[in-house]
């Protein structure tokens, strides 16, 4: 196959920018070259990974596989009624780039989760979300090619098991399917702006802080998107300047026994409501009453992590949650930072991290 290139460098398709080479890398511009992925030889049996934009993703060392790069472009609206459009986008399309779209185009349901890196195939992979938005939200379907059958499929909500930053694709169907499109409905009328997101006080404010500070009254999804990217730009490191995956690890969810414990260790601890559709109804009961979501970031900063730097790798200076390099690193470098962080959280608060970030071995 003409575009099957072997023992590539992944620098430039990390935004760790961490050196590790493919074994075999593949690029898929359309569906002929998906169909022709059964000629590479011994494909069944070769490992293979699907790669957006590799801004959630981990590289510790070369990969022995197929790294299949997604770049499938295009977008089309596909029903417009009086209220709402379906649009299908395919799944090598920029995120921020659709959000920038949908709010000049004055479509509302994405504003709040403008600048989030990435393509569109792994938003629902990951179930991204941000600023009090997510995209299973207004999500209405997909489609992904069977990397085993060689068939497409097309998963509804239910049967993409949207949970907390993830789905079946991170789970059971991990590298099973490669995401060709996927269709969001977005509201022509803005029914209520989402502005329920703040911070701890006296840190980086709120998002209505935000719109006041940015937006003109009375506010739109313009404003909204604009006051988000002003937060984000000063929270959140640039993936221009320094390596960064966004938040390394997920915000842990405790029993509200273990919170109070916590209040005593961490003053102005604060907690979050979650959100029922991430979990199955039989996780919900368990955790509805009993259990809260708390910050990871706090118990960062408290133990003195940011800015503190080890081997080319700290945690970034304003969000502690991001693990930043300053492109030097490896990706061993990286991942021991993170342990060293998990293993000091765990011995003072009894809380085991878990990671966000696809952490590829
Ligand atoms: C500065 C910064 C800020 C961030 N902020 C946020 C935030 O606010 N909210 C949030 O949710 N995330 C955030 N992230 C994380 C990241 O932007 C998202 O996870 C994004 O969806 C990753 O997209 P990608 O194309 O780069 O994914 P990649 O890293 O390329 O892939 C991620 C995973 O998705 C799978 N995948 C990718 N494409 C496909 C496909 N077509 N078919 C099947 N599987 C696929 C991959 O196999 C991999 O397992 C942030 C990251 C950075 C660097």
């Amino acid at each position: 196959m003409t575009n099957l290139k072997q023992n590539l460098n992944l620098k430039k398709y990390n935004s760790y920018r961490v050196e590790a080479f493919a074994k075999h890398f593949i690029e898929i511009n359309n569906e002929k070259d998906l169909e022709e992925l059964k000629n590479i030889s011994d494909f069944k049996s070769l490992r293979k990974m699907v790669l957006g934009d590799g801004s959630n993703t981990l590289f510790v060392n070369d990969y022995d596989g197929l790294i299949i790069k997604n770049d499938l472009k295009g977008k089309e609206i596909v029903k417009e009624t009086d209220e709402y459009i379906l649009v299908k986008i395919n799944s090598g399309e920029n995120w921020h780039e659709f959000v920038t779209w949908a709010v000049e185009s004055n479509y509302a349901g994405v504003e709040n989760m403008a600048l989030i890196p990435g393509s569109i195939g792994a938003a629902p992979a990951q179930n991204i979300a941000a600023y009090g938005q997510n995209q299973s939200d207004i999500f209405v379907e997909l489609t992904a090619f069977n990397l085993e059958t060689f068939e497409y499929e097309v998963f509804n909500s239910d049967k993409c098991d949207f949970k907390y930053r993830s789905s079946v694709f991170k789970n059971e169907f991990r590298d099973k399917y490669f995401i060709t499109d996927v269709t969001y409905k977005l509201s022509k009328y803005t029914k209520e702006l989402e502005t329920s997101y703040h911070e701890r006080k006296r840190r980086y404010g709120s998002l209505q802080d935000a719109l006041e500070a940015v937006g003109k009254e009375p506010f739109g999804i313009d404003d909204i998107y604009n006051a988000v990217i002003y937060m984000r730009k000063r929270r959140l490191p640039d993936p221009d300047k320094v390596g960064t995956v966004g938040s390394f690890f997920i915000n842990p969810i405790v029993s509200k026994e273990k919170f109070e414990e916590l209040s005593k260790m961490v003053s102005e601890l604060q907690h979050y409501p979650f959100d029922k559709l991430m979990y199955t109804e039989k996780e919900w009961d368990v955790i509805k009453d009993d259990y809260v979501k708390v910050p990871a970031a706090r118990f960062i900063d408290e133990r003195g992590w940011k800015d503190r730097w080890i081997n080319n790798v700290a945690s970034s200076p304003s969000h502690g949650l991001c693990i930043i390099s300053n492109w030097r690193a490896s990706g061993q470098d990286i991942l021991d930072y993170a342990n060293l962080v998990k293993k000091d959280i765990f011995d003072t608060y009894g809380i085991e991290l878990e990671s966000e970030v696809n952490i590829i071995q």
